[in-house]
């Protein structure tokens, strides 16, 4: 596995495999890797002849200082992880080698961008299209992976690649869950035991929301959602919201399409977790 740092030199990598006609299957993370990011890894191998995963806690994407500061951070354990799973080159720019100039543009990412994540975390898409769009004009992948788990951010990204007509296929991966139905997250790691065995009550009410899913409608839904999630000691809910899976809007009357997606703090760690409702 090559160890590349600089813009650069990534950007010469993937001219070689362009001349050589390789496909480039591209994987970003922010590290502290968990066995839902080696699944894209996975997919990306399964896809292309080059698979390029990196590595960049991306300070313009946090929205708040100590969220970005406790974020977990392990390198070497993390290349050994990428190592193990085949990847072919691990990207681990210096904020100076991403950001040579500070990035003050405004995305066009859709009406998606301004609801739900994007109205509860201001700044945070913009932050995302900014190192995604820099990564993509480097690397120059063929295929992005990216996963269910951030729903809206894929969303995002979709819109990111239509709007700039960016010559990129976007693949989305399902969300893999522990065992209790936590969804893995590098934030799990900031829990205490206790704290996931309560956040495992997130993808608990996302079950339970899905199996009434056929007999009600978004509010009542929600309703009963909120209700269960109010009741667990330990959560800290920001939103439950079923709604629209393309337009991320709320239909009343719609039964199907559906997502659920929320938002809460566990031990004063925000997690997200979504579920299709009608499939
Ligand atoms: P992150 O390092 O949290 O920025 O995540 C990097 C990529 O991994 C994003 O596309 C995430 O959606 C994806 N990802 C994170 N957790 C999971 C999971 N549990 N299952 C599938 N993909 C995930």
């Amino acid at each position: 596995m090559q160890i590349i740092k600089a813009a650069s030199e990534i950007h010469n990598f993937s001219l070689k495999c362009r001349s050589n006609f390789l496909k480039i299957g591209f994987v970003p993370t922010m590290g502290a890797l968990h066995k839902g990011h080696l699944s894209l890894i996975a997919a990306a191998k399964s896809e292309n002849d080059q698979t390029v995963c990196s590595i960049f806690v991306n300070p313009s994407q946090f929205n708040e200082a100590a969220d970005f500061e406790k974020y977990p951070r392990q390198l070497d354990t993390d290349l050994k992880l990428l190592e193990e799973a085949g990847v072919d080159v691990a990207f681990i720019p210096d904020v100076t080698e991403v950001y040579p100039h500070p990035d003050r543009k405004n995305y066009d990412l859709g009406k998606v961008a301004a609801i739900i994540e994007g109205a509860h975390r201001p700044g945070h898409f913009n932050g995302v299209a900014s190192v995604v769009k820099r990564f993509f004009e480097i690397i120059r992948p063929h295929r992005a992976y990216f996963g269910l788990k951030d729903y809206q951010q894929y969303l995002i990204i979709r819109n990111l690649v239509k709007n700039y007509a960016l010559d990129i296929e976007i693949v989305g991966c399902p969300i893999l869950r522990e065992n209790s139905g936590l969804a893995m997250s590098s934030r799990n790691q900031l829990l205490s035991a206790d704290g996931r065995q309560v956040a495992s009550q997130l993808s608990e009410t996302l079950v339970k929301t899905k199996s009434a899913a056929a007999d009600h409608g978004a509010a009542e839904l929600e309703k009963r959602g909120l209700d269960l999630l109010k009741a667990k000691e330990g959560v800290d809910v920001e939103y439950f919201l079923i709604v629209d899976a393309d337009t991320l809007k709320t239909n009343p009357d719609s039964k199907s399409n559906r997502i659920a997606l929320l938002a809460a703090r566990v031990e004063g760690v925000r997690l997200i977790d979504n579920m299709f409702l009608d499939k």
